[in-house]
């Protein structure tokens, strides 16, 4: 039977506005203009914000093999109290790394009555597994992952140009993306080497900095929108970081080559200069960098240089932080925020006066379409899953480690002022995290592309 959700507030493709969502079976049947119009079960929201569910297309939830990093139950209750109802995992961290159908298999298995919200699963590119790639996708995964520089894991293997060729050879024509950790070694590795030769001082963190440099990137960049455009294949970059690639990316775009581009939560954020030495809870790669590249991305993502926003949601035991010690170049390199991501990027729209309407590219629709899952996911639109949140924009709190849902609660946010706050997460029509706790039982299931 058919059920209503009003409100005055309700984020639609025709922005803020007064609107009823009307759904039936998970699904919406009609987003009616105005909160009249419906007569039946409805169930009013006043004036409380409902904006689409989120989705985050770049989490490390590390289930099978390294669930006592993360795993599904707690990854996906982190997102679920942040209005996240679609989490797309990484290739690596688990083990064994989804890098052919065997191990998709077994993730599937592992995520079964654990996922509180939906869920995908990005194939794995590596090195000399191009004859995987196809199966992958006949099984249903809605794009590849591939590193460029050496991934922290043994067991997910680096890639160079002729890798490159191999992959974007399987994926020509299917239309699903390849994404990219650009940073290449060349200029990390000469750099380190110069830190090391010179004593440094590894509890710094401009030596960190100074040892993943904007080059790195920029190499990367370079090399991967050449072959997007060679192959016209659609190539997406991962947690961009250096502001001085952007104007590789517009170019690009410019002359039409099929290449995207997110960055992250942590360097809209944070800056390099305000990183205490030491506070190895900063460190991911590529790195925080300084005040005026971090102004650089928020400027490109309100131009659209910049497609969306995403949380590299990547953790780690606490032990292999290393935190006594400090010493960025020994601890292990990852941020986790997952749930956190809409009020931290609300607070850094709000201090620039950017509207909140546009969350609903940056955080739902964005990420959607990446993945595949546009009309489906991200968007209150008829045909799309009920998915909604119900969002208090004024809210405001200091992060501590009750706030935080994922398993080890450790973060650089604690401790953070952040704008606003999820009250209720709806996932298809149904509510699964309402006032601080989670409701009835895991029910999320995975979205192939097929
Ligand atoms: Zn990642």
């Amino acid at each position: 039977m058919a059920q209503a959700f009003r409100s005055t507030r309700v984020l639609t493709e025709h922005g803020l506005t007064p609107a009823t969502l009307v759904v039936e079976n998970g699904r919406l049947a009609e987003v009616l203009e105005g909160t009249g119009g419906f007569a039946g079960n409805v169930h009013d929201f006043g004036d409380a914000m409902l904006l689409p569910g989120l989705v985050d297309s770049h989490v490390h939830i590390n289930e099978p093999g390294r669930t006592e990093w993360e795993g599904f139950w707690t990854a996906t209750q982190a997102a679920a109290a942040g209005g996240v109802t679609t989490l797309v995992d990484m290739p690596l961290n688990c083990m064994p790394e989804t890098v052919d159908v065997e191990a998709l298999e077994a993730k599937r298995a592992a995520a079964h009555r654990k996922a509180w919200v939906d869920w995908a699963a990005w194939g794995g590119v590596v090195r000399g597994n191009a004859e995987s790639l196809k199966p992958l996708i006949q099984a249903g995964v809605p794009g590849f992952k591939c590193f460029l520089i050496y991934s922290g894991i043994d067991g997910f293997a680096w890639v160079d140009e002729p890798d490159l060729r191999a992959a974007l050879g399987e994926l020509r024509g299917t239309g699903l993306p390849l994404l990219a950790h650009a940073e290449v070694a060349g200029p990390v590795n000469d750099a380190t080497e110069k830190l090391n030769s010179s004593d440094a001082n590894w509890r710094k963190y401009a030596n960190y900095l100074a040892s993943r440099p904007d080059e790195a990137e920029i190499e990367a960049i370079t090399l991967l929108v050449r072959l997007a455009e060679e192959f016209n294949t659609p190539i997406h970059i991962v947690h961009l970081s250096s502001a001085l690639a952007l104007p590789l990316l517009s170019d690009a775009r410019k002359r039409g080559v099929p290449i995207t581009v997110e960055t992250c939560t942590q360097y809209l954020h944070f800056c390099a200069e305000a990183i205490p030495d030491g506070a190895t809870e900063f460190k991911c790669a590529p790195p925080i960098r300084g005040r005026a590249n971090c102004e650089a991305l928020w400027k490109a993502l309100a131009d659209g240089v910049i497609d969306f926003v995403a949380t590299d949601h990547s953790p780690c035991p606490p032990a292999m932080k290393r935190r006594e010690e400090g010493r960025w170049d020994l601890a292990w390199g990852g941020i986790a925020s997952l749930g956190l991501a809409l009020p931290i990027l609300w607070t850094g729209m709000r201090q620039r006066g950017l509207p909140l309407e546009r969350i609903a590219k940056w955080m739902a629709a964005g990420p959607a379409r990446l993945a595949g899952f546009e009309g489906k996911k991200g968007a209150l639109v008829p045909a799309a899953d009920a998915d909604f949140v119900v969002f208090d924009p004024d809210s405001q709190r200091t992060v501590a480690a009750g706030d935080l849902h994922f398993r080890h609660k450790i973060s650089p946010y604690l401790g953070v002022e952040l704008r606003g706050r999820v009250r209720e997460t709806w996932l298809r029509g149904e509510p699964v995290f309402r006032n601080g706790e989670f409701v009835g039982e895991p029910r999320g299931h995975e979205l192939v592309r097929l």
